[in-house]
Order: C-alpha cells, then sequence, then structure tokens
C-alpha cells in the first residue's frame, strides 16, 4: 500500500478513497469519504448517532462492502509488536454468559484453531495487559460493566492487533470507570504500537484519547473537520483538566454543532 519510498513512520495503516455506503433499504449511510490513517496513529471519528461513523469502521473491518470507492487495510508490519489482524471492540461486551473470562478471552484463538500450548499464554497476557488475571476463572456475571469492557478488550487484544477498531466501547459506562478505561486504553496504545480507530459521539472522550479528531456531518456522513491534539506525551490525568483541554473541546465542539442542526431531538 504504502509506496516504497514512504518511511516506516509515515507508512499508511487504512485509506479509504472516495469510500461511499447505500444500504440495502436505499439509506445513503456514508461519503463520500477520503480518509488515511498511519501506522500507530490513534484517530477518533466523532459525530451524530446515525451519521455513518460504525459504517465506517465496519468497511475498515471488511464485515460489509462499499457500495462504491476503495477500502485499504496494510498488511504490512515491522519488529514491533502489532501484528497483522484487526481487532474490533463492541459498545456492548457481547460475552458467552457461561464461559468463563479465561475462556471468552480464548475465543478468537480457538476459532482460529490456534494449538492449546500457544494459545494459553496468550491469553494470560492479554488478561494482565488489561488488568484482570486475578478474575480469569470468573464469569461474566460476576463483574461490574468496566471489567466486562476489560475482558471484550482482552479478547481483542489476543490475536495481537496491528489495528484496533473501536466503535463506543465506553458510552455505556460511568464516568469514573470511564476515565480509568481511557486511560489504560491509553498505556496500551504506547506500548504495544497499535494503529486504533476510536468512534465516539463524545468530544471530551475524543480530545482526551486521540492525536486526530475527524468531525463528521450528519448522514450521509462525511468529514467536515479534522483537529491535530497536540500535548505532550504521555497523556496524563492532568491533560483533562489543563486549559488546553478545554480549549480544543471548545473548538471540537464549534466544528461538531453544524452536524447536529436538523436532527430531530437536536
Ligand atoms: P453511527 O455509528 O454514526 O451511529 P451507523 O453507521 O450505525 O451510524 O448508521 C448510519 C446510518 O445507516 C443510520 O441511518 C442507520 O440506520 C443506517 N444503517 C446502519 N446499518 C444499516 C443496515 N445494515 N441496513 C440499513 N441501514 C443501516
Amino acid at each position: 500500500m504504502a509506496g516504497p519510498a514512504s518511511s516506516e513512520a509515515d507508512a499508511i495503516a487504512v485509506s479509504l478513497g472516495a469510500v461511499t455506503k447505500v444500504y440495502d433499504n436505499g439509506v445513503a449511510a456514508l461519503g463520500p469519504l477520503d480518509l488515511d490513517v498511519k501506522r500507530g496513529e490513534f484517530i477518533s471519528l466523532l459525530g451524530p448517532s446515525g451519521c455513518g461513523k460504525s459504517t465506517a469502521l465496519r468497511l475498515i473491518a471488511g464485515l460489509t462492502a462499499p457500495s462504491s470507492g476503495v477500502v485499504g487495510v496494510s498488511q504490512r508490519t515491522n519488529e514491533t509488536r502489532a501484528g497483522y489482524s484487526i481487532g474490533f471492540v463492541f459498545q456492548e461486551p457481547t460475552l458467552m454468559p457461561w464461559a468463563s473470562v479465561r475462556d471468552n478471552v480464548r475465543l478468537p484463538l480457538k476459532l482460529g484453531h490456534v494449538p492449546m500450548a500457544e494459545a494459553d499464554p496468550r491469553v494470560e497476557e492479554a488478561l494482565a495487559q488489561v488488568g484482570l488475571s486475578e478474575f480469569a476463572a470468573a464469569y461474566p456475571r460476576e463483574l461490574s460493566g468496566g471489567m466486562k469492557m476489560r475482558v471484550s478488550l482482552a479478547r481483542a487484544l489476543v490475536t495481537n492487533p496491528g489495528i484496533l477498531l473501536m466503535d463506543e466501547p465506553f458510552a455505556a459506562l460511568d464516568e469514573i470507570t470511564r476515565f480509568r478505561l481511557n486511560n489504560d486504553l491509553l498505556a496500551l496504545w504506547r506500548k504495544l504500537n497499535m494503529t486504533i480507530v476510536f468512534v465516539t459521539h463524545s468530544v471530551f472522550e475524543s480530545v482526551y484519547l486521540s492525536q486526530r479528531v475527524v468531525v463528521m456531518s450528519s448522514r450521509p456522513g462525511r468529514i467536515s473537520a479534522e483537529f491535530r491534539i497536540d500535548t505532550p506525551e504521555p497523556r496524563v490525568e492532568e491533560f483533562r483538566m489543563s486549559a488546553s483541554y478545554a480549549a480544543y473541546c471548545r473548538e471540537v465542539s464549534n466544528a461538531l454543532m453544524p452536524s447536529y442542526s436538523g436532527l430531530v431531538g437536536a
């Protein structure tokens, strides 16, 4: 995908070229949309409900095909930790209630026929990455909402994804739990060298997490504005209280406002 002249740091992980999506029922959900995501970048897609954010993620994941345009996902990797696969984390943790935390996390490896001897340490590592080693034998009903989301995250991490797609994963959580998961996600992103495309309708969350916020217009979703969030790394909780965070949130909010005009209830 990336040309031979491009440096490793600038390699493109995901590329959407004039992509549109019209569903079979005639709903024009998306586009045309042009978006390049660099390898290792953390971007958020921000927009009102129904503007096509999930559709964009499903197109990147190959779960649905574009009506026109080109979706490119890099199959290249380098010596860093991140691998080839795509991980997907949904808003609902969608855990198997009859299976332990460990077996829920093991599922993608089981479906991929990864031998037990190889799968076991990967499952334990993924559980450790999300801080759930002690709960490996627990069942989903014994866990809080935040812990269930951690299991869902571990289930995505166990395949060692190069690209992690996240569809409003923390939207249903209380604020403090959400803040903790935000920080843990940032730490994992730094450690594992993943490319993350994060969907949210929260201005505050998008600015806190991402290097780039892509604002989408209402359906059919297109890019209406983009913001680079420039702040010293590593980003930590103090950023949430800073003047620059407030200023970014104000700017992004102002850009988002027109996307809500004409929406019922907005
Ligand atoms: P968002 O994630 O921004 O809330 P979606 O991508 O889920 O938006 O949906 C965009 C639009 O496409 C919505 O109007 C939704 O009702 C419609 N839509 C989503 N999936 C389908 C589908 N499988 N069939 C028909 N319409 C759909």
